[in-house]
């Protein structure tokens, strides 16, 4: 095996972290995982299944910081990606396996069924082609429905629309919380995480791998590359076999609750070159989600919306469907899809660098296939390192309690035991403080304000968190025994307070 210099096979870290390269711990790890998204995670969580001394290693401070957070938060059918291909048999298997793992993991999961609308007569043939795809691969319930039957599931459907693929096993998913349960129940298991940790350089050091990060140095017998948009640069410092990456960004709007119910299932347009159009959907917590675009850029760091993107989303919106109330947008935003040249998953061990697993290219149906992704590595591994079953292992795990989900005399119960859960924090999304509490509390914690919303809703409400980040981060600093002042929206140098007012001259 051959390999190049460490500025040869790592461009950036010449330019950022050039300086002697510390051992952060003797511990010789088993596997690790860089990159803390629903890849890494799932991948960490199936892992935890047996024994082994494993590590997630993520440069951000927090699970769920990158594609994983920004998404549709779609479980998809299946019978969009192309039959035979791994991307097919990875979104098939883990829409399978969804129901069953939301219910293990308690996070929220609906399966409300999709729907691609076919505006003209003329492009039915793509619609039954899309139909025949799906059959193939396996999807079940699978229907295409006529004018009536399409009317009848979604009222809002356009008076233009001729017929739908109607897709019962398709589902919504809350992205945050699927991540944040994976990390969890892989960390309670056994499972190390490091966070603020970024992965420079992944070098062959005789018999194993050194990871390199500017926390210092850590070695393993193999490594999984789940760095999402920077998995090729990994790949490419270690293989000779170079993959590509691109950032296709989407943009996206929100709407507030008061659109609850407005469409009950995912509504798709009939897809084109650059993906699956814009879509109509509910969200688990009752908002309605429009978008998204698909822009291929250069900056992997470009989540930013743009208004051209946002005007792009708005023009094609009511396409499908009609009378979209986008003067409900509470917010908008947008993901950056780890598009592969060949856009398809690559996953398994690199031709040319024996113990180098990638999953890369994990781009759209990422989410939806992400539990299929975990179990396919985390078997893949056990059967190359022999590795023997976890007899401690526990699946399953609790979430937090939302106090709007249960009965007023349960509600009462809670109250009485806890005052804190009588006390609304989040007006908007009615968290309670004993909410944050458990959030802050629980294994892989909040630690910041986004820490807080991805794990409680916090903020994700009508006014976007104006009125209670203060309440927030007051409660952060107290549980975590820190100044106001080092609280930070999401890690780095994200500090909203810089001084007290009575301090200025
Ligand atoms: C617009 C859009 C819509 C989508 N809609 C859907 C959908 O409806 N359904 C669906 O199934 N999928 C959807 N997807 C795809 C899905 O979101 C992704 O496939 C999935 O989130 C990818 O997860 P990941 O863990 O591979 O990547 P990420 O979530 O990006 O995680 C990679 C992690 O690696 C970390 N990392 C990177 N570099 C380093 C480093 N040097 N050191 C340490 N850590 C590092 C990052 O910080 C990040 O946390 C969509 C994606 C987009 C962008």
């Amino acid at each position: 095996m051959r390999f190049g210099t460490r500025e040869q096979n790592c461009p950036f870290f010449i330019k950022k972290y050039r300086k002697t390269i510390k051992r952060s711990d003797s511990t010789m790890y088993d596997i690790i995982i860089i990159g803390a998204g629903v890849t890494g995670c799932s991948v960490a969580r199936y892992l935890s299944r047996y024994q082994a001394k494993v590590c997630v290693v993520e440069r951000a401070d927090d699970v769920c910081c990158g594609t994983s957070k920004a998404n549709s938060a779609i479980v998809h059918a299946g019978y969009d990606a192309a039959h035979g291909s791994l991307m097919a048999k990875m979104n098939v298997k883990g829409s399978q396996m969804m129901p069953a793992l939301a219910k293990e993991l308690d996070f929220p999961f609906q399966q409300n069924g999709s729907l691609v609308v076919c505006m003209h007569e003329d492009d039915m043939l793509y619609l039954k082609e899309l139909y025949e795809n799906g059959i193939k691969n396996g999807v079940k319930g699978l229907e295409i429905v006529g004018k009536e039957r399409m009317r009848e599931l979604e009222p809002n459907v356009s008076d233009d629309a001729v017929a739908a693929l109607w897709a019962p096993t398709a589902g919504i998913v809350c992205p945050f919380t699927l991540t944040i349960a994976l990390a969890e129940n892989a960390n309670t298991n056994g499972v190390d995480f490091k966070f603020n940790t970024e992965v420079t350089a992944v070098v062959r050091n005789g018999d194993h791998w050194t990871v390199q990060t500017n926390q210092g140095a850590l070695d393993t017998n193999y490594v999984v590359n789940a760095a999402g948009l920077y998995a090729d640069v990994f790949h490419n410092m270690v293989s000779a076999k170079k993959i590509h990456i691109t950032p296709r960004r989407g943009d996206y709007f929100i709407l507030d609750h008061a659109t609850d119910g407005f469409v009950k299932h995912t509504v798709f347009q009939l897809p084109g070159k650059y993906g699956k159009g814009v879509l109509v959907a509910p969200t688990v917590h009752g908002n309605t989600i429009v978008g998204p675009t698909a822009v291929d850029i250069e900056d992997k760091e470009g989540t930013n919306t743009t208004l051209a993107g946002l005007d792009e989303v708005t023009a094609k919106a009511d396409i499908a469907i009609q009378n979209i109330p986008l003067r409900q947008t509470i917010t908008s935003f947008a993901g950056l899809r780890a598009h592969e040249d060949h856009h398809e998953f690559i996953i398994g061990e690199a031709e040319d660098a024996p113990h180098f697993i990638d999953c890369a290219g994990i781009e759209s149906p990422g989410l939806s296939s992400s539990p299929a992704i975990g179990m396919t590595v985390a078997d893949l591994l056990r059967d190359k390192m022999h590795l023997q079953p976890n007899p401690k292992f526990n699946g399953v795990r609790k979430g937090i309690i939302d106090p709007k989900t249960l009965s007023l005399q349960e509600r009462a119960e809670l109250i009485q035991k806890d005052p804190a859960y009588g006390q609304i924090v989040c007006r908007c999304e009615s968290v309670t403080e004993g909410q944050i509490l458990d959030a802050i509390h629980r294994p892989l914690g909040a630690k910041s304000i986004d820490g807080v919303k991805f794990r409680t809703r916090a903020g994700m409400g009508r006014c976007q968190a104006g009125f209670c980040t203060p309440r927030v981060i007051e409660i952060l600093a107290r549980e975590l025994g820190v100044g106001q002042n080092e609280i930070t929206k999401n890690g780095g140098a994200s500090k909203l307070i810089v001084g007290n007012t009575k301090d200025r001259a």
